[in-house]
């Protein structure tokens, strides 16, 4: 039963119902953050079904499976089961659907598996393998930040190979590079075998779930012209962040052809005309260069789509005039942008909070204090609340206020600290050290990093172990012993022996402090070059984070007189373990912290903006360029914006990173916004005072906070093959796997802050 269409509209202000109610092929709702973007999408959609549109006929792109499903909820609360047989998904999950009905016709058969990250890089570490690739030079990470790139880009392997290595047959062996010094060849050839290999799989990347499928439509007419017969009606949310491939994608899908010469009134026999498409976003929201997004498609939307109407939505419903007034402060400074009039009728509402902590522990405990103080004194529920943060690194020291204060709290995206993979790498080199009887963990390390150990090896040594009822590194100690050892195993095992006899002397007889233990196994390891060494940003994020490991160290000895190794290890036990309290898999009755880019689209009551520091926010490799001192910005612009009725905004004037104490100056963002809008609880912290006292700690591997909101997409829960709605993890990835921000600048930080 669909509803009465008036009532999709009787809520909604004049522009808004112009825009539900507009009728014509492409519509571009680009407005500020909370003025209804997404609600209108939804009535859009309920106001075409309520005039005869079905609901098969409709195809709506949203950029997170939670954002999917909020909005079949909405749908199906406006018009009923109807809301079943759309299509209202993410670029990935549409293009799985349509990839498993018909990637046959380009050689994928439906039972295709999908590849995350991890299968992704051990397939390239094969194909390294084989071509003779100094996998050092150019890890896996990068080179799959590079064939990332292509894909979002929609540049074809074959496109490539003509280019630079046109003798090269996918599959050939011993092909001689030219010379490794060029690296387009080299990216081309390993481009060209990745794909070949994914093909003899039967498999895809997620990038290839965007391209492969713009492949279809373009190559296969049948398909193209099924798809353009049965989406009428495509709707895309956030479209400022989509990328070239999602573009083309959307461009085919609706049936506009993308050349030049592009005659949208042009219908042949059989042919359908372009769909309707309607895209909402906001330009100064875009967020996600880094995975390749176009800001442009929403700047050119006009020009790129005929008869393209803009229709801008200037009030805002979410947030107070004074949180409005602070973003639309920081935004305007952004160059090249078209400055927009937005207002609420909300009221001046409570200035913004702001509060300088001396140090990263105490701006937590002020956070902890202030949503017990909301929670008890103002009856604010946590779930209203949320904590955001540049970088996940960030998140440790709030997690740990947060449990300290017994405070309930949820981290969305991105893995809890403790559980992140290189942490829990290097935790398994801690306790191996104190334990080495601990197989498990010393199992985990045996190979981490990679050190051409894999499961033969590490199958012939617990054998032994097996058959002499002794410690799996017992049976390390007597590689020479074991059957069927070949000398390419038993070089590195004994390699891996001596480095974990290293290790446990260095603990033992230098008496080290935890610390110095961790930073040990940290460089003799080769775990924090392997990182240090990738282009992928995700990785930078993980170099931050086993910097957190370090400082977290060096913490504990501060607090805790005669701290051992294994009495550290026990408090980072204890604090994964406090983790896992009750309430599992209820969202609700907890605060919510993540990133900034996990943020967008959301909304909180109550905000916390942290870490607003200089090199923290904006991060420091983005100081020193102006574009991506836009894009920082536009991220603070989404930050402030999430905020409804209260906004927090904190620094700390000391941040450890390495388990040395930083000096941090507050961040510009800060300065942005006008002064009467903030009430300053604590104004001037710890390095004002100690001005000084303070040696500047920064080397040139100092670094904080990753690019983007990494480890949210690098982790995430996807199946290789299972892609139905249920098995993504709270977050999607709606972008490529990973991206490429070339070359890493570090320590750009030093040069602002002087000394
Ligand atoms: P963002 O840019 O952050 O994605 P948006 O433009 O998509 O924001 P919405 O999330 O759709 O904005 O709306 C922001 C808030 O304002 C929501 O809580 C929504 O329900 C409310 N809202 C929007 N329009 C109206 C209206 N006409 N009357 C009352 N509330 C409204
Ligand atoms: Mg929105």
């Amino acid at each position: 039963v669909l509803c009465d269409p008036q009532t999709l509209i009787k809520d909604l202000n004049p522009q808004q119902s112009e825009a539900v109610k507009y009728y014509g092929q492409a519509l571009l709702i680009g407005a500020g953050a909370g003025s209804g973007k997404t609600r209108v999408l939804t009535r859009r959609i309920a106001w075409l079904l309520a005039h005869g549109i079905w609901a098969s006929q409709i195809l709506a792109i949203t950029f997170t499976n939670k954002a999917a499903a909020e909005m079949r909820e909405r749908l199906a609360a406006l018009v009923g089961s109807e809301a079943e047989h759309m299509w209202i998904s993410t670029f990935h999950s549409a293009c799985v659907r349509i990839l498993r009905r018909d990637g046959d016709q380009i050689g994928l058969e439906s039972g295709f598996s999908i590849y995350d990250t991890a299968d992704s890089e051990r397939l390239i570490k094969l194909i390294g393998a084989d071509l003779n690739i100094d996998l050092k030079r150019y890890t896996p990470r990068m080179i799959l930040g590079k064939i990332s790139d292509y894909k979002n880009s929609l540049i074809s392997w074959k496109d490539q190979l003509k280019t630079y290595a046109a003798d090269y047959r996918p599959g050939q062996r011993g092909y001689q590079m030219g010379r490794f010094d060029n690296v387009e060849e080299l990216f081309a050839v390993v481009y060209a075998e990745y794909q070949y290999r994914l093909s003899q799989a039967n498999a895809v990347d997620f990038d290839d779930l965007i391209m492969r499928t713009v492949e279809l439509l373009r190559t296969c007419p049948q398909a193209s012209d099924y798809y353009r017969h049965r989406f009428r009606y495509i709707f895309v949310d956030e479209y400022q962040d989509t990328n070239h491939a999602q573009y083309v994608l959307v461009r085919e899908l609706a049936g506009i052809d993308s050349g030049e010469q592009a005659d949208p009134h042009a219908a042949g026999a059989g042919k359908v005309g372009p769909s309707w498409i309607t895209v909402v976003g906001d330009s100064d929201q875009s967020i996600y260069a880094f995975r390749g997004a176009d800001i442009r498609n929403i700047q050119d939307f006009e020009e790129d789509f005929p008869n393209a109407k803009t229709i801008m939505l200037e009030q805002n419903y979410r947030s107070t005039q004074t949180i409005l007034d602070a973003a639309n402060a920081v935004i305007a400074k952004n160059e090249n942008r078209k400055p927009k009039k937005l207002w609420t009728a909300l009221g001046k509402g409570d200035p913004i909070i702001g509060y300088a902590a001396d140090n990263a522990q105490q701006e937590a405990g002020y956070i902890a204090s202030e949503i017990t103080r909301l929670h008890t004194e103002e009856g604010v529920a946590y779930s209203d609340m949320a904590i955001m943060y540049r970088a996940n690194a960030q998140s440790r020291s709030l997690e740990e206020a947060m449990i300290n204060a017994n405070l309930p709290y949820q981290l969305v995206g991105g893995t809890k600290f403790y559980e992140r993979r290189e942490v829990k790498d290097a935790i398994a080199y801690l306790q191996a050290i104190v334990n080495p009887a601990d197989d498990v963990n010393m199992r985990r390390i045996l190979n981490v990093p990679k050190r051409g150990l894999g499961a033969r090896a590490e199958g012939l040594v617990a054998m032994y172990a097996d058959r002499h009822g002794t410690t799996f590194f017992d049976g390390i100690e007597h590689l020479d012993r074991i059957e069927g050892m070949t000398g390419r195993t038993a070089k590195p095992l004994g390699a891996f022996r001596d480095l974990m006899h290293e290790l446990t002397d260095f603990a033992r007889e230098h008496d080290a402090k935890p610390s110095e233990v961790v930073a040990e196994v940290l460089s003799r390891s080769g775990l924090l070059e392997e990182l240090q060494r990738s282009e992928d940003p995700q990785d930078a994020s993980r170099v931050d984070n086993l910097s957190q490991l370090q400082s977290v160290a060096a913490e504990f000895e501060q607090n805790t007189p005669d701290a051992t190794l294994a009495g550290f290890l026990e408090t980072t036990a204890l604090v994964a373990d406090s983790d896992q309290l009750p309430g599992e898999n209820e969202d609700s009755g907890k605060v919510t912290m993540m990133t900034l880019h996990t943020a967008k689209g959301l909304e909180y009551p109550v905000v916390f903006l942290t870490g607003m520091e200089q090199g923290t926010f904006p991060h420091s490799r983005a100081m020193e360029d102006a574009s991506e001192l836009s894009e920082e910005r536009r991220l603070a612009y989404v930050g402030i914006t999430r905020a409804k009725r209260r906004l927090y905004v904190t620094r700390a004037a000391v941040r450890a990173q390495w388990g040395q104490a930083n000096e941090m100056m507050p961040s510009q963002f800060l300065d942005e916004i006008p002064e009467d809008l903030i009430d300053w609880k604590r104004k001037e912290a710890g390095m004002e005072r100690m001005r000084g006292g303070w040696r500047s700690g920064f080397d040139d591997d100092d670094e904080f906070g990753g690019w983007g909101d990494d480890d949210d997409f690098g982790t995430s829960s996807f199946g290789n093959s299972s892609f139905g709605g249920s098995s993504y993890g709270a977050h999607d990835r709606s972008y490529g796997s990973s991206s490429s921000r070339g070359g890493s600048s570090h320590g750009s930080g030093r040069s602002t802050y002087g000394s």
